[in-house]
């Protein structure tokens, strides 16, 4: 929610002060999503706010549950009509993971993502992505269910094309007097940014960084990465070899399997040459995403293939996990945002 416009119209109208810190407290702490949901706060008062406020700067328009439970996406409506897509993730038992949004599609333009086939619609205001958390955590509490514990920034977007806006909701986020997450407990995945990933290590050195590869060398990687024409693999070696430094934290590499396009035997050992050639082994998790179809021509290999990815991986000494794909019958599952 807009605090600073509240602050301006408490003052205007003789509101003391303390008003605010309630406000702060029932929205950033207790999750309240309507004024009629804050009962300290005096009803004539109350009823004033409700014409001039809303609480969220986004609107839940459709919720979708997956068949297993582990997984909920939320189609959110923008005050000027566009919509963006955040998905709620069981991956621990009784902990929640948010994956939020930080543009209305994509300016990178993956060929394999259904974000990037919109392009670019705008950037999301800081509030536009710290209320995906608020709604989804208001969610939550009408459900009697357990609370978000994480943020990864893997939803709709390139976190770092939009970049004060990323960094100013991080800091609501993590703020003990706003949602209080700890740094630890956030992720940004990038599809390469250089300037991005320098001004993060910089800015947010305890938060974890996550890199979406999915290819080790230029040729291919400027087919399934457009930005890697931008920022070539030999700049992303250093940018990644200094964020290793500086922050002394490993980096997550994302990698999605596409059949026949990037999971042979020489691109798996490209794939551990390019690691070396960053940092050691023990700086990278990487993570293989079997790839989630969204109508293009690309295919997820088979199981056996991808065990057989990850094991040749294994084997030079890298560590791997491969991701269960989550929310896939709803949508929700990686790349699949296109908000629709
Ligand atoms: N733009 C950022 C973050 C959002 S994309 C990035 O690219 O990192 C989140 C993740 O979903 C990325 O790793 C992306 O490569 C992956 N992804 C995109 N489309 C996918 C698909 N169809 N199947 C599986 N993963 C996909
Ligand atoms: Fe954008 Fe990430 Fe999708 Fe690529 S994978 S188009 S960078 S959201």
């Amino acid at each position: 929610m807009d605090l600073k416009k509240l602050s301006v119209f408490l003052k205007e109208n003789d509101i003391p002060a303390f008003r605010l810190k309630q406000v702060r407290e029932a929205v950033y702490k207790n999750f309240a999503a309507a004024w009629d949901e804050i009962p300290v706060l005096p009803a004539p008062l109350r009823e004033k706010l409700s014409r001039k406020f809303h609480i969220h700067s986004l609107f839940p328009i459709e919720t979708q549950v997956s068949k297993k439970n582990d997984a909920v996406k939320f189609l959110f409506e923008l005050k000027d009509g566009l919509k963006v897509e955040t998905v709620l993730l069981n991956l621990i038992p009784e902990k929640w993971s948010i994956c939020v949004s930080t543009q209305v599609g994509c300016p990178v333009r993956c060929p394999f993502c259904a974000t990037g086939r919109k392009g670019l619609k705008r950037n999301l205001s800081p509030d536009e992505i710290v209320d995906q958390f608020l709604a989804a955590a208001h969610y939550l509490k009408t459900k009697g269910s357990h609370k978000i514990g994480s943020v990864i920034f893997m939803g709709m977007g390139e976190p770092f094309y939009n970049y004060d806006a990323l960094s100013d909701a991080i800091k609501v986020m993590c703020d003990p007097e706003m949602i209080g997450l700890g740094h630890r407990h956030i992720s940004v995945s990038t599809a390469g940014h250089v300037p991005g990933i320098r001004r993060f290590a910089k800015d947010f050195p305890q938060c974890n960084l996550a890199l979406s590869l999915h290819a080790p060398d230029d040729a291919l990687r400027n087919d399934l990465v457009p930005l890697n024409r931008t920022y070539p693999l030999a700049q992303l070696t250093k940018a990644l070899a200094d964020y290793i430094v500086s922050t002394k934290r490993r980096v997550f590499v994302e990698y999605v399997l596409m059949d026949g396009i990037n999971n042979s035997r020489s691109t798996a050992a490209k794939l551990n040459s390019f690691l070396r050639s960053v940092a050691a082994p023990k700086y990278f998790v990487v993570n293989l995403i079997p790839y989630n179809r969204t109508g293009g021509p690309y295919r997820s290999p088979t199981k056996e293939k991808i065990q057989l990815f990850a094991s040749l991986l294994e084997d030079m000494g890298l560590e791997v996990t491969t991701r269960k794909s989550m929310g896939a019958d709803i949508d929700g599952a990686c790349g699949q945002l296109a908000g629709k």
